[in-house]
């Protein structure tokens, strides 16, 4: 199919694809690219990272990503190609960006049974991030046209193949419990799932790693560093580590986990961030770098 050999070329590129799985249309990039991810927050104009679900061809491809215990692999036996989402530990090197976890040691992995993303997962032979293909805010998409009125230019190829199956997006298990209910229901589970507690309702911080974020303490909007403290720049303000140079907000948002991870690893004891402008990615990069400070 000729559009899916251009899909998977364009994938490779370093671009996005609208494709549609047995849940909701989505918008894929190439997971192992920051660059390219960084392309998919920016056509939905996503307000914060949020990490994305990594699709693959199967249980083989998902664990040189990821690290299986009994109940995972049972999971996967079960419903696999399927609207099962596994929230799983990071293995130690696996090609994934860290804008993809948004920083987390665990990974969101699926193995999609529709026969338009399996095949582009194959042609692209890499594993794909893929969120729903929408605006920020907007309806999930079953059919190619939402895509389109949704983000219009903003995608270069949308693959039609008519309306999605479930309408619904994935259900997420980590561990036994179900983080979002789906299509694959608590019922339709070989264990008993343990409640699901709000992240809101935690008093620790970090017991619900749903986002990273440095041990040490983060200074915002720092023209430069106070002593002790590692600066990670922006633009004319060049620090310890800088986002981008040029100023590119694509660029920053590409580099900012990685970025994060550096400063906490680092001899410092403290980390300071320049300003960078909220328009655009910079609204999402400025959501994380404010979450990281306040905690
Ligand atoms: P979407 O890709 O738009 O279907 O959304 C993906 C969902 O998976 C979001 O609700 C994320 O919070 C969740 N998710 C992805 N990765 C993880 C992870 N490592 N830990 C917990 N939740 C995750
Ligand atoms: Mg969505």
């Amino acid at each position: 199919m000729a559009a899916l050999a251009e899909a998977a070329t364009r994938i490779t590129r370093g671009e996005c694809v609208a494709v549609p799985t047995e849940t909701v249309y989505g918008l894929a990039a190439d997971a192992g690219n920051a660059d390219a991810v960084a392309g998919i927050y920016a056509a939905k104009g996503r307000p914060s990272f949020n990490p994305l679900i990594v699709h693959v061809a199967n249980l083989a491809a998902a664990e040189r990503l990821a690290m299986f215990d009994d109940d995972a692999r049972m999971l996967a036996t079960l419903f696999w190609p399927g609207p099962l989402t596994l929230v799983l530990p990071l293995r130690d090197g696996a090609p994934i960006t860290s804008l993809v976890t948004a920083g987390l040691t665990t990974v969101a992995i699926r193995v999609p049974r529709h026969r338009a993303m399996q095949g582009l997962i194959a042609a692209a032979g890499r594993p794909l991030a893929a969120p729903s293909a929408n605006a920020s805010n907007g309806i999930s998409p079953t059919r190619a046209s939402h895509v389109a009125a949704s983000l219009g230019s903003r995608v270069p190829l949308i693959l039609d193949d008519g309306a999605t199956e479930a309408g619904l997006e994935s259900t997420i298990i980590a561990g036994r419990t179900v983080l979002r209910p789906g299509p694959i229901t608590a019922a339709d589970l070989p264990f008993a799932t343990t409640p699901y507690i709000k992240e809101s309702a935690i008093t620790a911080p970090g017991q619900l790693a749903t986002h990273y974020a440095p041990r040490k303490p983060l200074r915002l909007d720092a023209a430069a560093a106070r002593p002790g403290e590692w600066l990670i720049g922006f633009g004319a303000i060049s620090g310890d580590d800088t986002l981008s140079a040029a100023g590119d907000l694509r660029e920053a948002a590409a580099r900012l986990f990685d970025a994060l991870h550096r400063a906490d690893a680092s001899d410092r004891t403290g980390i300071a961030v320049a300003p960078v402008p909220r328009d655009g990615l910079g609204e999402a990069i400025n959501d994380r770098l404010g979450r990281a400070a306040h905690r």
